[in-house]
């Protein structure tokens, strides 16, 4: 699948959400802020779980996958 149809898939996933799944607008920048200038994300990707950060940071309940410098 090519990046954009998996960023148009993810974007379609999060839409779908309900608002108790899903993390508020501010905290969801707030996480992919984070993301952004971590060493572990590659190409949109955490090297740390293997997920999208974009999927990823749209759960509430989801977090930083890294046990020894927990992001968000
Ligand atoms: S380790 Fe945490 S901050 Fe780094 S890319 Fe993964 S989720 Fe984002």
């Amino acid at each position: 699948m090519a990046e954009e149809d998996v960023l148009e898939s993810i974007a379609i996933r999060i839409q779908k959400l309900s608002s108790k799944e899903k993390t508020d607008d501010e905290l969801y920048a707030k996480r992919l802020n984070e993301c952004k200038s971590c060493e572990h994300l590659i190409s949109g990707v955490c090297m740390k779980c293997g997920c999208y950060v974009e999927f990823r940071a749209a759960f509430k309940k989801q977090n930083c996958p890294n046990a020894k410098d927990r992001r968000w």
